[in-house]
């Protein structure tokens, strides 16, 4: 079937549960998220189609339908599995996209992998991709294109469909020439980009490194420049900009730059957060806390978050301020999401031993300074623990945009609460009323966390007023909108 709407991105809209031996589709249960955002789209065209991939034992016999029509609570639309094996995903996810592509986009040279990179399988991989999104596009349709393991899907749809309208969203930080020039492909991955005539970033910052890293390796000039809005604008942090390319004009024509950062669903954090089971979850918790303050961190188990530096301030702080002891307690969520790969495995034993080292030092009979905890907490928990915390501490060395710390303030509907947030999160500039820390500094890591703890009801109050204003303003719909004028013209048609 022709779709106005192509969605392209690596995971499935659903998730598979097997029932009595049968694999069946079940709508994601959370609202909250991207792909409950990406499926709304569909509301506005005649027909939509996804491109994901599922795993095969054979990718040529998988086993199952490749093309499905799938209907849920968003109305009709198409999916396009492709049948990738085990060793191709592990090629072009595990291998490329995360031991190549990740730390160069967080910034981090030292770890980046060039040797095991298959990129002759990267390519194949991405030419499915956009052959199954070339199948499904009506002419002059709309095909949004997501994250970074799909770079080349761009230029290689570009070539089998001139007609159709392309868009990109990076949902990771964009680093600049210096760092990005590192990958050997760069080129190519450029040149596929501005295959785009659309590409989009969190923050204006990495719109900016984008321009100067196709500045640097093709003949591009800056067409069109605009001002930062002030709400992007957090005065003396490391992300913000001032002005940010937004046409860049090249050989085979213009590329759009647009700036939307992710958000949350706040109205839906917020009728969770008013729920009688989760009032009275933050109840109990608050109570076997007792005069204790609760210190939250939460995120997945990867060098990029910055654990291992968020506790070894933690233990300094319990060792320079003894009269903290027995009053605070972190809880540490740290989730692999990467279970088998050498570099999260390393990370995590270090959290633990770190963890380990420091309940030993000052832990007690009845109070532990840290819990930590390695699977994932479901949503609607989250969401009890981010009303009980005093304080949400979220320290990134380096985060595209860093959803938590969002969901935090929104779930604050009692309007208290602190949020010590890293200047190299995404999110950094958009919420100025946070107490901002640079994880790369032992002295402002521990003045923040403990400017949070000794910090007024008043000021707490008026920061948590000013964040949730800001969350409100860039929230998961606005975030959708980027999008809207590329949609195809005739959008939906009247019944
Ligand atoms: N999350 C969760 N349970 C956990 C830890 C995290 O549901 O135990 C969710 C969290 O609510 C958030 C997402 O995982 O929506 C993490 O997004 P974020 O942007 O903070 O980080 P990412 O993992 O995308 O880098």
């Amino acid at each position: 079937m022709s779709s106005d709407l192509v969605i392209v991105y690596h995971r499935q809209p659903y998730e598979e549960v097997e029932e009595n031996g049968k694999t069946v589709l079940r709508e994601n249960k959370s609202p909250n998220g991207i792909v409950p955002t990406l499926k709304s789209f569909f509301g506005k065209v005649d027909h939509g189609a996804w491109v994901a991939w599922k795993l095969a034992e054979d990718a040529n016999d998988p086993g199952w339908e490749p093309q499905i029509e799938v209907e849920d609570s968003f109305g009709s639309y198409s999916v396009s599995r492709l049948p990738l094996t085990q060793k191709q995903v592990h090629e072009f996810y595990h291998v490329t996209s995360k031991e190549a592509f990740w730390p160069i986009l967080h910034s981090f040279k030292e770890r980046y992998n060039y040797d095991p990179v298959d990129w002759p399988n990267f390519r194949e991989v991405n030419w499915r991709f956009a052959e199954a999104a070339a199948a499904e596009a009506a002419q002059g349709a709309l095909v949004w294109v997501h994250d970074y393991n799909l770079w080349l899907v761009l230029g290689y749809l570009r070539q089998m469909r001139p007609d159709v309208k392309i868009a990109f969203f990076h949902h990771t930080p964009f680093p600049a020439p210096d760092m990005f020039n590192v990958l050997p492909w760069r080129k190519e991955i450029v040149e596929s980009l501005m295959a785009c005539d659309s590409v989009g970033f969190h923050i204006p910052r990495y719109a900016t490194n984008f321009a100067a890293v196709v500045q640097s390796l093709m003949d591009v000039e800056i067409a069109k420049r605009a001002k930062v809005p002030d709400d992007l604008i957090a005065e003396g942090t490391a992300l913000t900009e001032r002005q940010v390319p937004s046409i860049l004009r090249g050989p085979n024509g213009s590329v759009q730059l647009s700036v939307a950062p992710v958000g949350v669903d706040v109205d839906y954090i917020q009728s969770r957060a008013r729920e009688n089971a989760t009032q009275a979850r933050a109840a109990e918790l608050l109570q076997d806390l007792g005069d204790r303050k609760l210190i939250l961190s939460v995120g997945r188990t990867d060098y990029t978050k910055g654990g291992i530096e968020q506790l070894r301030s933690f233990e300094r702080i319990l060792q320079e301020r003894p009269e903290l002891r027995g009053k605070i307690q972190l809880m540490h969520v740290s989730v692999s999401a990467n279970r088998g790969m050498a570099a999260y495995g390393e990370i995590q034993s270090a959290i633990e031993e770190a963890a380990g080292r420091i309940n030993g030092r000052f832990g007690s009979l009845d109070w532990q300074p840290i819990t930590l905890v390695s699977r994932a907490i479901p949503f609607k928990d989250l969401v009890a623990y981010y009303r009980a915390a005093s304080v949400a501490w979220i320290t990134p060395l380096a985060d595209g945009m860093n959803l938590v710390a969002k969901e935090f303030i929104a779930s604050r509907v009692d309007g208290d609460g602190v949020l010590v947030l890293s200047e190299f999160a995404g999110a950094a500039v958009e919420l100025e009323a946070a107490v901002a820390t640079n994880p790369f500094s032992d002295r402002s890591m521990d003045v923040a966390i403990c400017q949070a703890l000794d910090m007024s009801e008043p000021e707490r109050r008026d920061r948590m007023l000013a964040m949730q204003r800001a969350v409100r303003l860039y929230d998961l719909s606005s975030w959708g909108q980027s999008i809207e004028d590329l949609l195809p013209r005739h959008q939906k048609s009247a019944a």
